[in-house]
């Protein structure tokens, strides 16, 4: 059965709270923050825990920071565009829609919580995946919006029958992750489309924080946004763009959805973007042949490193994403992951069902791959 998750998450409050303070709401109260991979102030580590691209960004970032800074920083004494429509008609014109079906904002996770809040908080729960991205459970606790977690098969596939025509009738909305995470696995387009079209009266989001990983062939749903009004696909600059400290992400969907986004947007924060964020990001988004060589450096790595991996008697899942996801039969992840973090190595490791025994690798640069490798062989002498 799936599990259904009322309005706020109860299950969560059970563990006593004792940090607290009379000043707080009852929101705060019931709030179950997400909790990010580690960012730990150490030199010399090799840091696998939060999917941060290898190689720096395209140089012309850089350069379009540098320009618009000026000699003396001068335009930073002004406002940036508040619809950063630079921005926007760089990405429209890389995926072939129109400046109105985008939407940007500071990084996904910003657009995501504005997609939970302006698509996605209806009457019926919203259904997404048991084992996916831990931040939607934490974005419906924050919006009241009530939840059903559909278990992964045991494979940790997605099924698309479980989004279509469920007993319970139209959801409140869908949200996926594709690949999903942390499992890496990918959901072939066939099936987005089938759950869009079983489910015209709810709003379906695509959470494609890694889809430009997934290699050969054209695997984003973006052009099924064409055809299908409730489909609204999430990317990210801090993954396969190498941004992740300039704090950018975008949606694509139909107008009508774009205009929900920033009605909430516009409520909120109307700068979410600054003045060196716009440029430099769209400088990313134009740089195709930087991007795609750096994309492809990630998938050969991923490559080679699950050879390795699997060498080793490690289970990896098929990924499509810049991680992978692996278990060994004989030995407890945990423990696996704390003698990688005593040399100097972190990845990480969720104590969640299902999947305690797994560890999440980011994949490094090539030396880092190596000495990951070597680590794990070292531990798994001993
Ligand atoms: C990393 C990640 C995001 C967030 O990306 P930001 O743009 O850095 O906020 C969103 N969704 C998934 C599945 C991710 O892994």
């Amino acid at each position: 059965m799936i599990p259904f998750c009322p309005v706020p998450n109860r299950a969560k409050i059970l563990i006593p709270n004792l940090m607290n303070s009379r000043f707080w709401s009852q929101v705060v109260r019931d709030l179950t923050p997400y909790v990010p991979g580690e960012q730990p102030k150490i030199a010399h580590l090799i840091k696998l825990n939060t999917n941060e691209h290898p190689s720096p960004p395209s140089p012309r970032v850089l350069a379009a920071i540098r320009a618009e800074l000026g000699d003396d920083g001068a335009p930073l004494r002004l406002y940036p565009d508040p619809d950063a429509s630079l921005l926007k008609a760089a990405i429209a014109r890389r995926y072939s829609v129109t400046p109105q079906q985008v939407f940007v904002g500071n990084g996904s996770d910003e657009v995501l919580a504005h997609a939970f809040m302006a698509l996605l908080k209806h009457e019926q729960p919203i259904l997404f995946p048991d084992i996916t991205y831990s931040f939607y459970p934490v974005y419906c606790g924050l919006y009241g919006i009530a939840h059903r977690a559909v278990p992964l098969a045991a494979d940790f596939a997605i099924n698309p029958d479980d989004y279509c025509h469920t007993p319970h009738g139209q959801p409140g909305g869908i949200i996926l992750a594709n690949p999903n995470a942390p499992t890496g696995r990918l959901l072939p387009l066939a099936a987005i489309e089938r759950i869009a079209a079983a489910n015209p009266d709810a709003v379906v989001v695509i959470d494609e924080a890694y889809i430009d990983f997934a290699g050969e062939g054209s695997h984003s749903a973006i052009p099924l946004t064409a055809r299908h009004d409730n489909l609204l696909v999430v990317h990210t600059l801090s993954k396969s763009r190498a941004l992740a400290g300039l704090r950018v992400g975008y949606a694509i969907g139909h107008a009508d959805l774009i205009t929900a986004l920033d009605r909430v947007k516009n409520s909120f924060n109307s700068y979410p973007l600054d003045r060196l964020a716009i440029v430099a990001a769209t400088a990313a988004i134009e740089d195709q042949a930087y991007f795609q060589a750096a994309c492809q450096q990630v998938i050969a790595s991923r490559q080679r490193l699950t050879a390795r991996l699997t060498a080793l008697g490690f289970e990896v899942l098929p990924s499509a994403a810049n991680f992978i996801f692996a278990r060994h039969p004989k030995r407890d992840a945990g423990q696996l992951a704390a003698a990688l973090r005593q040399r100097n190595i972190i990845v990480r490791h969720f104590k969640q069902a299902r999947i305690e025994q797994y560890l999440r690798i980011t994949i490094g640069s090539e030396a880092d791959c190596q000495t990951l490798a070597g680590a794990l062989q070292d531990i798994l002498g001993n």
